[in-house]
């Protein structure tokens, strides 16, 4: 498989002198604050990691059970699919370029997430 080049939502390596996954895993958290209740007593959390995203995921669940203690943490990561600028068709990135029109005019529309998708207060089932 191709190698993409990494999304701008992700930090450089060597922007601090944390670990990129704890770097995140206090973003992600700081995020999650501000949109849950702190009455809310957060049961578990589900994250999106695209697949270009350059991150340890093992290391990121570690990070975010580390500052979210009691909270399960799931992680899922999301593979790329493009959009084609011209026909709008979406497609694998194996599929590359388009395979409906032949176009290398595409968008990425998954693989660069990186976000919590879903937090729960109760024990999923
Ligand atoms: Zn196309």
């Amino acid at each position: 498989m191709a190698t993409w080049s990494t999304s701008s939502n992700a930090p450089p390596p060597d922007a601090t002198d944390g670990a990129p996954e704890q770097e995140v895993a206090a973003h992600l958290l700081k995020g999650l604050r501000a949109q849950i209740p702190a009455s809310v007593a957060v049961r578990g959390i589900e994250v999106e990691v695209g697949v270009t995203v350059d991150l340890d995921v093992g290391a990121l669940q570690a990070a975010l059970c580390a500052v979210l203690p009691g909270v399960e943490v799931r992680i899922r990561r999301v593979d790329v699919l493009f959009k084609c600028a011209d026909c709008g068709a979406e497609f694998p990135a194996d599929e590359h370029p388009c395979p409906v029109c032949g176009s290398v005019r595409v968008a990425m529309v998954h693989g660069d997430e990186l976000g919590i998708s879903r937090a729960w207060a109760h024990e999923a089932t």
